[in-house]
Parts: C-alpha cells; structure tokens; sequence
C-alpha cells in the first residue's frame, strides 16, 4: 500500500461518557472525523479504560459493549455499539508485537473510553474495532514503544486511535459547565503542545512526570498513556493537527492530535 494510503492516527480526548449523548464542539469534531477521514479496514483503540497486567488484544468476532460506570443516565446505559471485531487482525497485532507476549482476549470488549467516541464517528457501528490493553506495570517509554511497533497498521488501512485525556484530575473537577480551566492545566495542555509540534518525545516524557503541573494534570497516568500509542506509531512526514482544544470542567483537558490527516481536512 502506497504512503499516500496511509491512515492517521488520532488521540482523542474523551471527557464525560455523556459525550455519547451530547452535541458539543467536541462531539461534532468526532463526526467530522468520521465523516472525512479515508475509510479504515479496522480500528485499533488504545482506551484509557482498559488497564492490565500484561499487555492484550481483544479477539473475539463481536465485542461487547461494556458500560464501565455509575450514576449516569439510563439512556447512556441502553448504548450499544455493535460494531464487529477482527481475529485475524488481532493476530497480526500480536504479530507486530513479538516477541512481547499479547494475550488474544475474550473477555473484554468495547468500553466507553473507546465506544463514546465511535458511536460519533462511526454511528452505523460498520468499521470493526480492536482494543489494545494498557499494561499499567510498565513505564512510558514501553508504550511509545508499542505504538512505534504498531506504526505498519496504519500502512495496512488501519486506524489508530489512542482515547483518554491528557489532563485528567477529578479530584479537582469543578461542577460547573462554565467553570474556567485552572491556570496549571492551560499551562499543562501548552506544554504538549510544544513537545507535539516539535516531535521532542523525550521531553514529553519528562513532561509527563516532572513538575507541580504535572503532578496535578495527570495524577494517574491511565488516561495520558493512549496518547503515547498514537504518537509512537507517527512517521517523520505525517503532520500534527490539534482540535479539541478546550478544558472541561477546570480539570478535564480535551486536547487532542490527528497524526498525518489528510491536508485540507477541516474539524471546525
Ligand atoms: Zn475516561
């Protein structure tokens, strides 16, 4: 398949499950993206919401929609999101990951962190979706490791999308729709940006990790981890598009980045 075929990658951030049910500047991003990205042979997800030990790849035929959380509407609990699996390519993904052991999974499924965004891009559920498990025993550099490895799937018409949100506090979540973001995630989300633009991976890293904004931004690392499979799979032409770049809630970033999205596509 020719370089012009290859498919981007994106990082998503997914905020509140109720996205699946919102209209919002963000939700309509997720449309558009769907609407005009070339169409994918399958979807890889790399969800904040599934964590491991060991590192697995969900492969059974039909994945599960799994409602992984409380206190939400039943509306969001009647949600399903049919769309098939794909074995073989679980198996190729296992393929590309050796000699690293990658259980073939039957028990997982689709959780929200990947389907509340899918049910947006994709409604008619007709891309098949992989998930990928985040082995939280493992430092950073391992994932970006991974999403380097995975980078030739996106050669072969594969969509890679990492869903989670770089900054993530909910201890620090005001319950406000109009509570304005607090000044070390502003500086947080900038910080990225940087590091993004600039390909500089190692000082993501440390960005990650280092500092009083970090230690706020991203408390736990769950949800900034998908980014690393993305930009890990990102080749030196592909260009860094942001969209999304709003904070929820004082504490929930949204930034997200498409890798190597077609010239031209617009989000706005
Ligand atoms: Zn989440």
């Amino acid at each position: 398949m020719k370089n012009s075929q290859r498919m981007p990658a994106l990082f998503i951030g997914h905020g509140s499950p109720m996205n699946a049910l919102q209209n919002n500047q963000c939700t309509q991003s997720w449309q558009r993206l769907g609407a005009r990205l070339p169409r994918p042979r399958a979807i890889l997800a790399v969800s904040a919401h599934w964590t491991t030990r060991g590192t697995a790849v969900t492969a059974m035929a039909a994945p599960p929609t799994i409602h992984d959380f409380g206190g939400f509407p039943q509306a969001l609990f009647d949600i399903e999101y049919p769309a098939a699996g794909d074995p073989v390519l679980a198996a190729r993904v296992r393929e590309l990951l050796a000699p690293l052991p990658v259980q073939l999974d039957q028990s997982w499924g689709l959780d929200h962190g990947s389907w509340s965004v899918l049910y947006k891009m994709y409604p008619a559920a007709d891309v098949p979706v992989l998930q990928l498990s985040i082995d939280l025993t493992q430092d950073a550099a391992f994932h970006l490791d991974l999403g380097r490895r995975l980078a030739l799937l996106r050669e072969e018409g594969m969509l890679i999308l990492g869903s989670g949100n770089l900054v993530h506090n909910l201890r620090a979540v005001v319950w406000d729709g109009a509570a304005p973001a607090f000044d070390w995630a502003l500086r947080f989300n900038r910080t990225m940006r940087d590091c993004l633009l600039a390909d500089d991976r190692a000082q993501l890293l440390a960005a990650m990790t280092d500092g009083p904004d970090a230690r706020l931004a991203v408390p736990t690392t769950e949800h900034f981890l998908p980014l690393l499979y993305a930009l890990g799979s990102k080749q030196p032409d592909d260009t860094v598009t942001f969209f999304n770049d709003v904070v929820e809630l004082g504490s929930i970033g949204m930034l997200s980045a498409g890798f190597g999205l077609p010239a031209g596509l617009a989000l706005a």
